[in-house]
């Protein structure tokens, strides 16, 4: 049988996405063999220099599809205090935090996590100290931008919104809205979001210039194929007929 053109699935590797050999190393020592769906499409879009708005939930890889192209442009153009990701909870914090020093291992990147819970003066050291990547929790963020000594956010490259929908629905806006004014205009924006609410909506259109919009379908709430669904409108009173009829 000849093969239906449209249905050929190109192949696609880190190196057809446009990632450089040092970062395609450093996903070969995470054992990542192939990109995911949500990295096929974010990562050459990323790497243009456009914004993102992604939908797509933890699980699909959306950490490495937002780190891959930040730290691409961090090995062509090194700076301090280059990205901040904020993210609703102290444990997403610590995971996207190891997955960009796992992916930042072999070329001495520092990553810290800034959340509540911990000791102010500890975390004031760790900014003092100039990381390349900070990843937090909106709150304890604008604590530091307030209280903590000579830290800034002025030099920042991107900005990331992961699991937006959460942290608007844990009422981060305020937080979230004086982030916004104190970072560079001129920078880039990816926003995650597992849903798109009115209040995602809102924030990427105050956020994120022209950005590309990537949707992953995420299957395990698909209907089954040949189940049949139907209204069927009928008198109260013969409801409980109907239900033991069937
Ligand atoms: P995330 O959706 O970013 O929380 O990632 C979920 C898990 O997938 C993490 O444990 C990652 O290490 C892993 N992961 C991310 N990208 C890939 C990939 N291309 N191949 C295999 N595993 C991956």
């Amino acid at each position: 049988m000849e093969e239906d053109e449209s249905e050929k699935k190109e192949i696609h590797t880190f190196q057809s996405l446009g990632v450089n050999d040092v970062l395609i190393e450093s996903c070969k020592s995470l054992n990542w063999e192939t990109p995911t769906k949500i990295q096929i499409e974010a990562i050459p879009a990323a790497l243009q220099g456009k914004d993102i708005i992604g939908l797509a939930e933890t699980g699909s890889g959306k950490t490495g599809a937002f780190a891959i192209p930040i730290l691409q442009n961090l090995l062509s153009n090194p700076q301090r205090l280059f990205a901040l990701v904020l993210t609703p909870t102290r444990e997403l914090a610590f995971q996207i935090c190891q997955q960009f020093e796992g992916l930042g291992a072999s070329f001495g990147l520092k990553c810290v996590v800034i959340v509540g819970g911990i000791d102010m003066m500890t975390q004031s050291i760790l900014l003092a100290k100039k990381p390349h990547i900070i990843v937090a929790t909106p709150g304890r963020l604008v604590d530091h931008l307030e209280n903590t000594k000579g830290f800034h956010l002025k030099s920042l490259k991107y900005l990331v919104m992961d699991e937006a929908d959460r942290i608007l629905d844990m009422d981060f806006e305020t937080e979230v809205d004086k982030i916004l004014n104190v970072i560079p205009r001129d920078r880039n924006t990816y926003l995650y979001s597992a849903t798109m609410t009115a209040k995602v909506n809102k924030l990427q259109r105050a956020s994120l210039k022209e950005p590309v919009k990537i949707q992953i379908s995420v299957n395990k709430y698909h209907t089954v194929e040949k189940l049949v669904q139907f209204y069927l409108f009928i008198p109260l009173k013969f409801k409980v007929y109907f239900f033991w009829s069937f």
